[in-house]
């Protein structure tokens, strides 16, 4: 792809993330995922400075204004920070201060918290108003929900007209509590402390704000030398003397090795903290050499804020668990203390097979380091053997099919057990579930919590059942009125006229994903035409192996395989091919076009075939490493060596759900 495409690209992504992130507050992607972007819109902009334009995330400060609050302009603009991820980044930095105000200069060191940027306005000391920082010249007025923050006050010690700007932020204990109950409400979980937070303050009912036990701390004033103080540390104290909540551990730092102790401290000690910090932010502490300095559009030259690394953190492997899953495979799955890991509470993590947990030397009872892989997805990494106290127990698979009971088996080449009962109800709860996930028949109202009550009542059986519920059966499950009845017959309804792929997908083929489903669909148009295709002709068809092809001619042997899609047949579900042909992708959806992507980790949704055959169908290349001439690197879970290197690279990481998106009927194509 050309460097100016791939530059509108990284602009509507960034786009789009900020807009979830800062307007939505509920993020897609983890915050590394958006810095790296950030950092290759930068890399760009710097070797092309002629295709800047004032529309350019470089340029603006977060997000839109939200509909609904009065709009409040700031005075001074409220800008954001610099971003620093290494002590190389933050001795540039200090080489770039002292170009222009020489050696004699010293920083404030503050704990960044990872809550949202706000503005107090007191006029003869009495609370006015608060406001967001909105796009930095414009944000929204939000007063009425910044005086339920006890710590706000009212009024100042003295009479003072200023504005003060700081850090509004939800401690992590109301942030784990708020979501607990939101869990057992079945409503959506806020992503982080700061998301909560943010999405505390915009709304426009104040009775919710004040029930969220949020917190604020103050950090700067819009014009400090309006006080009559030379440096940053006399204002802060100023502050605190006038009654404002100033954060207490900060640190006036002379060189650059003390800057770096305060980092490793607070590296170290953050997870001690009962609110959320994500890096550490350095400050010109002279006033007067900030003046020297000036700002950027978007950032001050006399600040940088410098971002943690992923957080690691030891808690307590209290059992092992086992799930089965949809094609029978038996996954340990370990039981946690809830620990709180870059941002979110975990408790569950896959320890994916038993030679994996002897390789690691996990036992039950053991303390046990965890991180989140890719800053996503929660991983065991190691066990403290140091801690054990003699009541650890080494875990054994079992030999039989914790559901079910029947034998499990070792497939050749592969690590994990399967249960091969195609009866085992576990796998056919998975399976149902599977057929009506997004990505297969795509059934609205049918989660995972309908589906097992179906099951367990015996309403369902297999898939072929869910065509033919009534009204009065599903009437009956637990929390299910007569509008969500209706919803659900109706999305049931429209899902039979899905293109055949989505069936296929759907049914859950082995070795068939989402990217096969589509190609065998495409070449062979209706089921029928499926299901009497040789092997030969299988192969022919473009990402189809042996193995897949073995595993189609096997599925459509079997005679039950048949009576299903006979039900299937009479119900009126669509079984022709109705989707894009090859003809009608243009140009414009090869979004991967002259790339070189590296796969990496477990993916999900996809086959490794299917995501390379994917991204190749989108123009890209598919190589097995990464170095220098990588483009781009789609990381699944447990992804190891490949990412951290890509990361180190400095290379653009997609998540698998990145890829989802560039599914044909997802938009992306
Ligand atoms: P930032 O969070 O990187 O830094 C600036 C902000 O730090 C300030 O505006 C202020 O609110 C805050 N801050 C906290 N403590 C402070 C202190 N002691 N002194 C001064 N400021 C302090 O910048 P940003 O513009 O708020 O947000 C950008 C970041 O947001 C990105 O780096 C990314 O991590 C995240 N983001 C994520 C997504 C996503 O989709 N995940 C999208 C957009 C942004």
């Amino acid at each position: 792809m050309d460097e100016k495409k791939r530059y509108q690209e990284v602009i509507d992504l960034l786009n789009r993330y900020s807009h979830e992130y800062y307007v939505m507050d509920q993020p897609t992607v983890e915050d590394v995922v958006y810095d790296q972007l950030n950092q290759e819109l930068l890399a760009i902009e710097e070797r092309h400075p002629d295709w800047i334009t004032s529309d350019s995330p470089s340029q603006r400060v977060g997000g839109e204004v939200l509909e609904g609050f009065v709009k409040v302009a700031h005075q001074t603009p409220m800008l954001s920070l610099g971003n620093a991820f290494s002590q190389e980044d933050l001795l540039n930095f200090d080489r770039q201060v002292r170009e222009k105000v020489g050696d004699e200069r010293e920083y404030m060191c503050e704990l960044k918290i990872d809550g949202l940027a706000v503005s107090l306005i007191y006029e003869n000391g009495i609370y006015k108003q608060g406001a967001t920082r909105g796009d930095g010249t414009i944000g929204e007025d939000i007063t009425a929900n910044l005086r339920t923050i006890r710590s706000v006050p009212m009024k100042l010690r003295q009479p003072f007209s200023i504005e003060v700007r700081g850090e509004a932020y939800m401690p992590k204990k109301s942030f784990k509590e708020l979501n607990e109950i939101r869990e057992e409400e079945g409503q959506m979980l806020f992503a982080n402390p700061r998301n909560a937070a943010a999405g505390s303050l915009r709304q426009l009912d104040t009775k919710v704000a004040a029930k969220r036990n949020l917190d604020i701390f103050l950090y700067s004033v819009a014009d400090f030398g309006e006080m009559g103080v030379a440096k940053h540390s006399e204002g802060l104290e100023m502050l605190a003397d006038l009654g404002l909540k100033v954060n207490k551990e900060r640190r006036v730092c002379q060189t650059m090795e003390e800057v770096f102790a305060y980092i490793e401290e607070w590296t170290e000690k953050r997870a001690s903290l009962d609110y959320d910090i994500d890096g550490i932010v350095l400050k010109v502490n002279d006033l007067s050499q900030q003046e020297t300095l000036g700002n950027r559009v978007k950032t001050p030259r006399w600040s940088i804020a410098y971002k943690f690394p992923a957080e690691e953190v030891p808690t307590k492997l209290l059992d092992i668990e086992l799930n089965v899953g949809r094609t029978g495979v038996v996954t340990p799955t370990a039981v946690l203390e809830p620990a709180f890991v870059a941002g979110t509470t975990v408790s569950r993590a896959s320890l994916h097979n038993e030679d994996l947990i002897h390789e690691k030397d996990i036992r039950i009872g053991d303390t046990v380091v965890i991180k989140k892989a890719g800053d996503i997805i929660p991983e065991v990494i190691r066990s403290i053997p140091e801690e054990r106290d003699g009541t650890q127990t080494e875990f054994h698979m079992p030999e039989i099919c914790p559901t079910c009971g029947s034998e499990l088996v070792r497939l050749e080449e592969e690590v994990a057990l399967r249960c091969i009962n195609p009866k085992c109800p576990a796998q056919l709860k998975e399976g149902l579930i599977h057929f009506v996930s997004r990505n297969a028949m795509n059934i609205d109202g049918l989660g995972e919590k309908v589906v097992m009550q179906l099951f367990d009542q015996q309403l369902i059986q297999d898939v072929a059942d869910l065509y033919f519920l009534s009204k009065e059966e599903l009437l009956k499950l637990e929390r299910m009125g007569e509008k969500s009845v209706t919803n659900l017959l109706h999305s049931i309804e429209v899902s039979k006229e899905n293109s055949l792929e989505r069936l296929l997908f759907g049914l859950g083929i082995r070795h068939v994903g989402a990217k096969a489903a589509r190609t065998l669909a495409m070449k062979f148009e209706t089921i029928d035409r499926l299901k009497e295709a040789a092997k030969e002709e299988l192969t022919e068809t473009p990402d189809v192996g042996e193995i897949m092809a073995d595993s189609v001619v096997t599925y459509f042997e079997n005679e039950e395989v048949h009576e299903l899609l006979n039900e299937l047949k009479k119900a009126g579900v669509n079984m022709t091919y109705t989707g894009p042909r090859p003809s009608d992708l243009d140009e414009e959806a090869l979004v991967f076009k002259d790339k070189t992507v590296v796969l990496t980790g477990k993916l999900e949704q996809f086959t490794r075939n299917d995501a390379k055959a994917l991204i190749e169908q989108l123009g890209g290349n598919v190589s097995g490493s990464v170095s220098k001439k990588t483009d781009l690197v789609v990381a699944g879970s447990d992804a190891g060596s490949k990412l951290a290197k890509a990361q180190e690279l400095g290379i653009t990481v997609l998540s698998e759900a990145d890829l989802l998106n560039y599914l044909p009927d997802k938009g992306g194509v």
